[in-house]
């Protein structure tokens, strides 16, 4: 099992990855990232979002 997760401690709110994918991504209550959904890990837009954090803020977890 997969899980996609923004770490709010590097995240600077900077919006590149909700621009790109708001399958996965909106802004919280404090102007950081949140994932919005598990659904699609797969997707090219997802892959294009994480390499787009300019701080990696955006891991994708193996969970067991
Ligand atoms: S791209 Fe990275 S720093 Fe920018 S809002 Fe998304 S998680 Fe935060």
């Amino acid at each position: 099992m997969e899980r996609l997760c923004v770490d709010k401690d590097k995240c600077i709110g900077c919006g590149a990855c909700i621009g790109i994918d708001n399958e996965h991504f909106d802004f919280d209550d404090e102007g950081l990232s949140e994932v919005i959904s598990q659904d699609n890990l797969e997707s090219d837009d997802l892959k294009d979002a994480i390499e787009s954090c300019p701080v990696n803020a955006i891991k994708i977890e193996s969970e067991n």
